[in-house]
């Protein structure tokens, strides 16, 4: 499967500096002879203006979250119907930071899954254990019991592992524990999907740096990275590119 690299910007990027990053990656991309399916999540406010600038580049677009609902009375949301009229093509979800600032809980992330695959929308789907449930052994109990609640039956999309004690801390899981837990991962999957669980793409997220990416894409399982800090500038995000052909 050739991997994906996919850009989270958070909540970073004014439209000037989001036109300059995506022009320099697409130069970037350009000069790479097959290179890895990579994604760019800007922020909302971004998606209209890069959408048309995307278009025929190799970079599809992303969105970082939507709501479980088409339309509505709901102040300040998006839905997923209308991130697909803008041409965006993936959507991440239940991201932890959403899940700590937003009160997301598995139930609203697995609506939101749906609402996503309703729209034509590809869902990418965060899961990932806190440093406390790490600690205490719990990781395993975590992961599974979020990947239960947090992804629909039928669930068609990408499966992200993003420990969030590694998320913006500058350094990433061991290759052991990434290697360990996308094993647990893929089992899960098979064991709630049967063959579609097969060949789900799972990414791994968490201080992806160009230098740690050429030794975690290889792990057996992992189909590419969901990169945070790392995505801001195109200097650290081509090498990650790079690293993943
Ligand atoms: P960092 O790469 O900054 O650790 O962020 C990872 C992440 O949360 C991507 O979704």
């Amino acid at each position: 499967m050739r991997q994906m690299v996919v850009g989270n910007w958070k909540m970073h990027g004014l439209s000037a500096a989001s036109r300059d990053l995506v022009g320099a990656i697409a130069d970037g991309l350009g000069a790479i002879p097959s290179p890895p399916q990579v994604v760019v999540c800007p922020p909302f406010t971004q998606l209209a203006l890069l959408a048309p600038i995307l278009k025929g580049s190799g970079i599809a677009l992303g969105a970082q979250d939507c709501h479980q609902a088409p339309m509505g009375a709901h102040t300040g949301d998006v839905s997923a119907p209308m991130l697909a009229e803008l041409g965006v093509e993936y959507v991440i979800l239940g991201h932890s930071e959403r899940r700590r600032d937003h009160g997301e809980l598995d139930e609203t992330v697995r609506e939101k899954a749906q609402a996503a695959m309703a729209a034509g929308l590809t869902p990418i789907v965060c899961v990932g254990e806190n440093g406390d449930q790490k600690a205490a052994g719990e990781d395993r109990d975590a992961i599974g019991w979020q990947i239960k609640g947090s992804l629909p039956d039928g669930f068609s999309g990408i499966v992200a592992y993003e420990p969030v004690w590694a998320i913006g801390s500058g350094v990433p899981a061991s290759r052991q524990d990434i290697a360990d837990m996308m094993g647990f991962i893929r089992a899960e999957l098979v064991r709630q999907f049967g063959a579609a669980g097969k060949t789900m793409r799972i990414l791994y997220g968490g201080s992806v740096n160009a230098r740690d990416a050429a030794s975690i894409l290889p792990i057996a399982e992992v189909g590419g990275a969901l990169v945070g800090t790392a995505s801001l500038q195109a200097e650290t995000f081509l090498p990650i590119v790079r690293a993943a052909v």
